[in-house]
């Protein structure tokens, strides 16, 4: 029995059934026990391999996005936050916007929450199946810069460019140089109407072109960015401010 167990394993592995290969002695075992039935057992044994393989998945697509850390949306506290509500979180929540390619643009001073906001969803995405990359500007700037001669930033930018959401932090931080603002124009351009992008930023989209220092390329980025858009203006006290920690009590 066991010589037979040996080799469907091995038939297993050959499928690139790995997973399902490695469980099954402890399965068969757990179907002797508790009597399953044929039925029972083959559901068993493809229910592990699609759990372990979502599993895996899940770990890669995370591991891919670079999250600065990892607190889930529902550490965010929408009270909190008086530019959006429950309702409104929860409608973000569900994703449809970017099933449906809108971008979201959250804007405010430091320490409203944008970054929060943007890595909640982005983990949310995560579990629901979407590639998805966080990405600060500056790093995105010298990944565009690189990317002729740097095998990492190819790699990099190719994952940019086939996620599902893209989320690029503090995009107003730096001003850029014509060069710079036409290599961000071209990849904005790419992900036009393929992925969802949460852009953050603390300037507003008016002041944008004096930070891209071209009026004709920042036109064309905001014409794509804004085609089909939620912008969230949000404000309130700095919450590191509001809830800082002191070494003195
Ligand atoms: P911003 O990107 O707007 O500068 P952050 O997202 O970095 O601000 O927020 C600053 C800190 O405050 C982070 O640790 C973040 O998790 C926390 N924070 C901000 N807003 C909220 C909120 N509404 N609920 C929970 N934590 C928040
Ligand atoms: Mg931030």
């Amino acid at each position: 029995m066991s010589q037979s167990v040996e080799a469907i394993q091995a038939a297993f592995k050959q499928l690139r059934l790995a997973e399902m290969s490695q469980a099954l002695p402890q399965l068969l075992r757990q179907a002797e026990k508790h009597s399953w039935t044929y039925m029972e057992l083959l559901t068993e044994i493809t229910d592990f391999e699609l759990k372990q393989r979502e599993a895996k998945s899940i770990e890669r697509r995370l591991k891919w996005a670079h999250f600065p850390y990892h607190k889930p949306l529902s550490s965010f506290d929408v009270s909190q936050q008086s530019a959006l509500s429950q309702r409104q979180l929860n409608q973000l929540a569900t994703l449809n916007w970017v099933e449906q390619q809108y971008n979201l643009i959250l804007l405010g001073p430091p320490g409203v929450g944008k970054t929060a906001l943007g890595v909640g969803l982005g983990l949310e995405a995560i579990q629901r199946g979407y590639q998805v990359i966080f990405i600060t500007m500056g790093e995105l700037m010298h990944l565009l810069k690189t990317e002729e001669f740097t095998r990492k930033s190819q790699i990099h930018l190719k994952r940019i460019r086939s996620a599902g959401l893209v989320i690029i932090d503090d995009l107003m931080y730096l001003a850029m140089d014509s060069y710079e603002a036409n290599l961000f124009f071209q990849l904005v351009n790419h992900l036009y109407e393929q992925c969802s992008v949460i852009l953050t930023s603390n300037k507003a989209p008016d002041q944008w072109s004096e930070l891209m220092g071209d009026q004709g390329i920042t036109t064309a980025i905001l014409d794509r960015l804004l085609h089909r858009v939620e912008v969230i203006q949000m404000d309130g006290d700095s919450y590191r401010m509001k809830n800082k920690q002191k070494i003195f009590t």
